[in-house]
């Protein structure tokens, strides 16, 4: 299979999709570049090799076609300067404009074109759109990771278009190699850290994990959940009544297969959701009424950092509280260093989903983890054993 190391860019014209899709404020600033700095290592290895590029991204949600404050050429600025090449600009992602500044491209320059979302065909995946995309180029590379779950005509379709010249990016490369480092070759014991607010988001992984993984350890909102099927009162904390079979019988499953299923013993509790709020310790399968579960306790958060401290490979998706109140972001914090602590003694960490990433990144511990997955939707489709698209279509 092609690579973007092995393949020979030179004299090519390469089509790339990124993951441009950044915030920008009133005055159409971007806030937080974290995603176009990812994509720069492909883009400079791509013109390194002697490539021309053309990228192609979207931009927030554009409802009927072109609108201002979705446009990329706010992004063509900062591009330029990461880069340090004058990145130029097509209107249009197809047409004319788009077709002469792609034919007219040279090696080591780079056009990036406009928002691909200003069309609908885009995320119908329609195949006379990503045709036209595909005819700007003879080498198609998708780096896209957080939009891989989709079948859109620039991260899936217009991949046919390149029958031996379609690649990932590092983007891609890194994401799927480190997602299977845990859910395909994981080193044991490996140990699942679940949280977040609700079951629903989960259960799917949950379900998909059980049989690969030795450990799952739940907190956060949805460990009343489970707590309630196990006969427990849990007062008014959060619960999915709904679920409560679908948890009783994850919880059965995993008792079959031998899996230890960890749920918490003590909890915070709270007698309003508010950092203010009165709170004390309590057993989490003895809430009273009135009271509510806001975070793990201090006993779980033990028996928690033991088993993370003996897992030689670690997955963290969901916080064990709410994290954003400094009243109950206690046994997020110690989970978070924990898995620091145990990636220092040799464990292989995964970090991915939303809130474990910004958990992560408000203790700093970023740099101390094996990998921080920017996938968010597409990584949890990846962990439930789903098939991407977008890998799909590069893999074959
Ligand atoms: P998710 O997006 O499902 O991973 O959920 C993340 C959110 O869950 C965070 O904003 C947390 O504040 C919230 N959360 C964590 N623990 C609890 C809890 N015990 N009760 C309510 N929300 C919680």
């Amino acid at each position: 299979m092609n690579t973007i190391d092995n393949f020979d860019f030179n004299g090519k014209r390469v089509i790339v999709r990124v993951d441009f899709n950044v915030p920008l404020n009133e005055q159409m600033e971007i806030t937080d570049d974290t995603r176009i700095q990812a994509a720069i290592p492909s883009i400079k290895k791509i013109l390194q090799g002697g490539g021309a590029i053309i990228l192609m991204s979207h931009l927030g949600r554009p409802k009927t076609g072109p609108e201002d404050r979705f446009s990329l050429k706010h992004v063509m600025g900062h591009l330029s300067d990461l880069l340090g090449v004058q990145v130029q600009f097509a209107k249009d992602c197809i047409g004319e404009e788009a077709r002469q500044k792609s034919a007219d491209l040279k090696s080591g320059e780079v056009l990036l074109l406009e928002n691909l979302r200003f069309y609908k065909e885009e995320t119908k995946g329609d195949v006379d759109f990503a045709e036209k995309l595909a005819g700007l180029a003879d080498v198609y590379i998708n780096d896209a990771f957080g939009t891989a779950h989709r079948a859109h005509a620039s991260t899936a379709i217009i991949a046919q278009f390149f029958p031996v010249a379609k690649m990932f990016g590092y983007i891609m490369e890194n994401e799927i190699k480190n997602i299977k480092k845990v859910v395909q070759e994981g080193k044991k014991p490996v140990t699942a850290v679940l949280g977040g607010a609700k079951v629903s988001g989960k259960i799917e992984i949950i379900n998909h994990l059980i049989d690969k993984v030795d450990n799952i350890i739940i907190g956060g909102g949805m460990m009343f959940t489970f707590i309630k099927a196990l006969g427990g009162d849990v007062g008014s904390s959060l619960v999915e009544e709904d679920l409560i079979d679908t948890a009783k019988a994850a919880m059965q499953k995993a008792e079959e297969l031998n899996v230890c299923f960890h749920i918490p013993t003590d909890a915070v509790i709270a007698d309003k959701f508010d950092n203010e709020a009165n709170k004390k310790f309590c057993n989490a399968h003895e809430i009273p009424e009135g009271w509510m579960g806001l975070d793990i306790g201090p006993e779980t958060g033990q028996v928690f950092k033991d088993l993370i401290e003996h897992s030689s490979t670690i997955l963290w998706n969901g916080p064990m509280g709410v994290f954003e109140m400094s009243a109950f972001e206690a046994g997020t914090h110690e989970v978070a260093e924990t898995i620091a602590h145990a990636t220092a003694n040799g464990a292989f960490s995964l970090i991915g989903g939303g809130d474990s990433v910004a958990a992560i990144n408000k203790y700093k511990l970023k740099d101390q983890v094996s990998y921080v997955s920017t996938g968010g939707g597409a990584m949890l489709e990846f962990i439930e054993g789903k098939v991407l698209p977008g890998v799909a279509a590069i893999e074959g």
